[in-house]
């Protein structure tokens, strides 16, 4: 991984040079500091602004990619006139455009008993809870006081067990998290790889740069497929780690700078 501010010449060069850049930009922990809550994890109103005016550059398009229910994330981020995906990738929003993938509407039922059968985790260790988001569940434990975080995790595996067997589930982990999604291979990476293939489709011209910025599991397969189209694949962490993002920011005020540059490197486009 490189860090990215010492490769900005080049890639500024890349992304000037692009007849058209699409940005695909996860939520948490990228555009907003992880909170105690996901109600908390407020998106930063200068990052906002910063974001809408990126938003209105010519030949520019904006796709935020989130493990959220698409509602949740369009919510929390609230500009107009980009694209959402939301629940890794199960639902797109792009006006007059709406998508659920048929797998994650017939698997809802499943996902419904998962959901009753996870909540004796959270009624047995203080903390704990499940959120439903239609298409995919989360079993967020970051309020689970350390000693207790095994434990959660152990109820979880174990109340998913059938469900695993019968691969009725796909099981995630996340940042202190569980992510329960429909068995299909279907993620934050395929959805890049379909709107890539749409717009090629639809500009007949030289295919789009594509950036993804992201922080996290599921963030990983859609670094593979950008990495696969020589785009530009960014993790965003505290740390290194092994991650098939090829270039490194540390945290989301990184990301506020790096949108930044971006902007003006699109403004004094020649
Ligand atoms: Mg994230």
């Amino acid at each position: 991984m490189i860090p990215l501010a010492d490769d900005w010449p080049t890639l500024r060069d890349r992304i000037r040079a692009a007849p058209s850049v699409a940005l695909f930009l996860d939520y948490d922990g990228t555009l907003a500091p992880i909170a105690s809550h996901p109600s908390r994890a407020v998106l930063p109103a200068k990052t906002k602004h910063l974001l809408a005016q990126v938003a209105q550059q010519p030949q520019l398009r904006v796709v935020i990619i989130s493990g959220r229910a698409l509602s949740d994330v369009k919510r929390m981020v609230g500009v107009d006139g980009i694209s959402y995906v939301g629940n890794h990738g199960l639902e797109l929003e792009e006006p007059p455009l709406r998508y659920v993938h048929a797998m994650a509407r017939a698997n809802r039922p499943v996902l419904r008993r998962a959901i009753r059968d996870l909540r004796v985790v959270q009624r047995q260790v203080p903390g704990a809870w499940v959120e439903d988001k239609q298409w995919t569940l989360s079993l967020h434990w970051r309020g689970v006081p350390e000693s207790d975080r095994g434990r959660v995790q152990r109820l979880a595996a174990r109340v998913m067990a059938p469900y695993r067997r019968q691969e009725q589930v796909r099981l995630t982990p996340g940042k202190r998290v569980l992510e329960v999604r429909p068995p299909i291979r279907w993620g934050k990476g395929e959805m890049v790889r379909w709107l890539y293939q749409r717009m090629r489709a639809t500009t007949h011209a030289t295919p789009p740069l594509l950036i993804y910025l992201g922080d996290d599991e599921t963030d990983e397969e859609a670094f593979r497929t950008v990495n696969a189209y020589n785009g530009v694949s960014i993790v965003v962490g505290s740390a290194p780690y092994t991650s098939a993002g090829r270039w490194w920011l540390r945290r989301p005020s990184d990301v506020h700078r790096f949108l930044t540059r971006l902007l003006r490197a699109r403004c004094q486009k020649p």
